[in-house]
This record gives C-alpha cells, structure tokens and sequence, in this order.
C-alpha cells in the first residue's frame, strides 16, 4: 500500500466514527485517494454528485483529520472523474487564518464602499435566502432574519435564532451576511461558529496575540455571525471576552446574530449579564419543519442537484425523515447515492430498500387512526370515508383525511387509495392538491389541519 493510502485508511477510520455505516459505504466506496506531495492530498471521486456532498458535508473533516495525522496543514483536492480541472476545496489563502484587519466601517453608512474587503467572511455559498424554504415552522426567524439583512444594525440587535439541531439555524443566519453582501459588497461580514471563537482566543492567548484578536473581533469586523452560543457555557473567560466583544460592536451600531441550540432564557452556566443582552434585540425559534416545507426542501435540493423525483417519492422521503431538515438531506443524498452507483433511476420500491434502516416513529400513525380521528371531528361515520359510494357533505372530510394520510403516515398514494375504497392513486392526488390550495386561500381549513393534527399526534405519541 502507497503512502497516500495508508494515510487514507487512516483517514477513514477517523471519519467512520461520525456516519452512519450506510451512507459511509453508500458514498465512500467510489471515493480513492490518488496523490499526496506533502501539501496536497488529491482524492478521485467517480461521481460528481458525490463530490458535492464531500465538498459540502466532509471537506474541513478530511482536512481536519489530515492535519492531525501529518500534523500540519494539508489542502484537499477532489478530483471528479466528469471534471476537467480539480479543485481546492477552500480558497487560498485558508479562511483559517486570521488576516490583517481592515479599517473598521458602520454598518450604518455601508454605501458607497471605502476600502477593499481583506477579511473572510467564510460563509458557505449555499445558504443563501433563495435556497431557504419558509414555511410555518420557520417563518417568524426568517421574517426577522430577511429585516436584519435589509437593516444591519438597526433594527433587531442582537438577532438571536435558537432550535434543534439540523433545523436552519446556520443557514438562516449565513442568508443575512450573503444579502447584506450582495448590496455591499466590501462590508466586512464575518461568519464564526462559537468553537473557532473559543479556539482562536485560546490560540491568542498561547502566542500573546490577544490584542489583535480583540482588534479584529472589536473593532474590524460590520456584522458578526456567531453560531452555537451555547458553547460559551461554563466557560467564564470566554464569557468575559464576548461580554465586552458584543458590547464594543454594539455600541458600534455593528449588528450581531447569534444561534443557540436553546433561548436565552433556557442556557445554563452563562452569566446573567449576556443573558441580557442576548434579549436585547429579537429573539425567534426555528421548530421542526411540517410537511409541505420538508417536501420543498427536498424539492429544493433536487433543483440544485439537477434531478427531479416523482411526487410520491418525495412524500416518502418527507414522511420517512420528519424532524432534522439535515437528516432529509441525507436521506435524500443517500437515496440520489445509491441510485447513481447501480446507475438505475429512483423508483418507490428502490427508496423503500435504500431507507428501511431509517427510524421514522416509534408506533407508526395508522390510515384507520387517522380516518376514526377525521370522522369524529366532522361527526360522521367511518365506513362513509372509506366507502367508494357516498353522501355529497362528505367529500370535504374524506379528501381532508386522504391529505392528512400522506402527511403522517408513510404509506403510498395507493396504499392510501385502497384504504378509501378507491382504485388508483388519482383520487388521492386530486384530493391532496384540491386541500393544499384551500389550505392557502381558506383559513377554517387551515385551522382544521392544524386541530386535526394535533389530535392525531397527542392520540399517538410515540409517532414522531
Ligand atoms: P442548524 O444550524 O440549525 O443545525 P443548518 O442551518 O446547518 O442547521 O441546516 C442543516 C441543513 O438543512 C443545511 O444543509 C440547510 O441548507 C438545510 N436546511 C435547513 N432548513 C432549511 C430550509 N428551511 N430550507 C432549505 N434548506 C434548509
Ligand atoms: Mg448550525
């Protein structure tokens, strides 16, 4: 075995401990280590999609493990057998090294443009406002997200954006410094997840650097992107640093956004005083997405992708993944994956194969479940929902119940059709685009969703 690949095997087994044993081997398998000089690793890759999911998912991972092993930093290079020229995978020089600072400016008088951008603002190109799905789970964030981009510094800051893991928050938070980018190009918008900020000012400390840290965090940067807050928990001197950080920037009129994996109110080991000033501004939540977002999220990733899937695959997919949107993504890598290496189109069957080792609930919600929930809220008799014959006043119940069926369970269109008394899975489809648009343009039928969900749930709680 050549150097490279020991070194790759090495390599391997650091990443193996942070997948999952399915997509390793879905996507590691076509991925071969060609060349390492000391300075470059080059990795063949025999699928292009692949090669955007290592960029994206694994890139600064691989580097990371690199550097361990040969103890010095080491650039990645992907070699796609489709493309014509290999690529760094992160842009000379590193966004890791601290640049010099620049001459601060206002947010406030971002326009027109004063001096050349030198700082990296390290913010990936995909988590842009385009390419964000608003739905009901997220709309407040993003509402208040999209007015800080239009107003850095002005209207809510801090902006603080908590929730569960996978559910937007980065992404969210990346949108406002691509957006107040794109309008002002040389503002110095700087994106640091909350360890990097823990690491460099550990760094600082280590080499006596710290008054230029504190220069480049204080007094150089327009709009601070911090991510993971939560991170500063328990640590005091940090908490210090960030303490008189945010309140220099602030004073500044310089706009802060935070994420946290909980609100204010609810981290622990973090002084009272940051507390506060974290609800100074606004504070929003992102909660799991319902299932029209996750079907245009997953919509939304095929376009970038260049694929398409038939409806009801994406409705499996919906309904198999429900609550990390990163988890979809995943799932839907994995399922494009898979498809590519036997180099056979997505079928339903092939999603079913792909993704039966992915949990969705604990007890599944059952169409019976959900058609006797259906039939009491509108007080009329089961049998009449699942009868291919019946009375005229029941159209509206039996087509709710069809749509709540392909919202919650992972049953097929078919499947749902049968269950119906019906034939084929027309009638399904019919029913769920017929409730989508009255759901839009009816608030009642929105509110019976809603109530009808939330029954359907609280009567099965190991569903979700
Ligand atoms: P968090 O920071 O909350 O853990 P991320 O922002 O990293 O989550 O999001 C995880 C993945 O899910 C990212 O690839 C992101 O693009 C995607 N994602 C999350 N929410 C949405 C959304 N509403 N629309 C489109 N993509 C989303
Ligand atoms: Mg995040």
């Amino acid at each position: 075995m050549g150097d490279c690949q020991v070194l790759w095997s090495k390599v391997l087994d650091v990443i193996k401990t942070s997948t999952s044993p399915a997509v390793f081997q879905a996507f590691f398998a076509v991925v071969h280590p060609l060349s390492f000089d000391g300075e470059h690793f080059i990795l063949q890759v025999d699928s292009p999609l692949v090669v955007d999911w290592l960029r994206q998912k694994y890139a600064a991972a691989i580097e990371a493990a690199l550097q361990q092993l040969c103890g010095r930093p080491v650039r990645l290079i992907l070699q796609s057998n489709s493309s014509a020229s290999a690529a760094p995978v992160t842009p000379t020089p590193s966004a890791a090294e601290t640049p010099p600072p620049p001459t601060p400016v206002a947010v406030t008088d971002l326009t027109p443009p004063r001096r050349p951008r030198t700082l990296p603002s390290n913010l990936n190109p995909y988590f842009t406002f385009e390419n964000f799905i608003v739905g009901s789970s997220n709309r407040m964030a993003h509402a208040a997200a999209f007015a800080t981009a239009q107003n850095p510094g002005k209207v809510y800051n801090p902006l603080f954006i908590y929730g569960g893991v996978g559910l937007g928050k980065t992404h969210l938070m990346q949108a406002i410094g691509h957006a107040i980018l794109s309008r002002h190009e040389r503002c110095a918008v700087h994106y640091v997840s909350c360890e990097r900020f823990i690491n460099q000012f550990i760094e600082a400390i280590q080499t006596s650097t710290l008054s230029k840290f504190r220069d480049f965090f204080r007094s150089s940067i327009d709009v601070l992107l911090i991510d993971d807050i939560q991170f500063l928990s328990k640590k005091e001197s940090l908490q210090e640093e960030f303490y008189h950080t945010f309140n220099d920037l602030h004073n500044q009129g310089k706009q802060i956004v935070m994420t946290s994996d909980k609100s204010p109110q609810e981290l622990e080991h973090i002084e009272n005083r940051l507390v506060n000033r974290f609800e100074w501004g606004m504070v929003v939540d992102i909660q799991s997405p319902d299932f029209e977002t996750r079907v245009a999220i997953i919509r939304k990733k095929l376009e970038t992708f260049g694929k398409s899937l038939d409806d009801e695959i994406c409705y499996y997919l919906a309904n198999k993944v429900r609550t990390d949107v990163r988890k979809i993504e995943g799932a839907l890598i994995r399922l494009l994956g898979f498809a590519s290496v036997q180099n056979k189109p997505v079928t339903l069957e092939m999603a079913k194969e792909c993704l039966k080792d992915y949990v969705t609930a604990q007890t599944p919600i059952t169409l019976e479940a959900i058609q006797k929930a259906v039939a009491e809220f509108f007080d009329v008799r089961v049998a009449d929902l699942r009868s291919n014959r019946r009375p005229k006043m029941i159209a509206h119940p039996r087509q709710l119940a069809m749509y709540l069926c392909r919202d919650l369970t992972t049953c097929s269109l078919t499947e749902i059709a049968q269950a119906f008394g019906g034939k084929d899975h027309t009638t399904v489809l019919y029913a769920c685009r017929k409730i989508d648009a009255l759901k839009n343009s009816d608030e009642t039928v929105e509110q019976q969703i809603a109530a009808l969900r939330r029954r359907i749930l609280e009567a099965n709680p190991g569903a979700l």
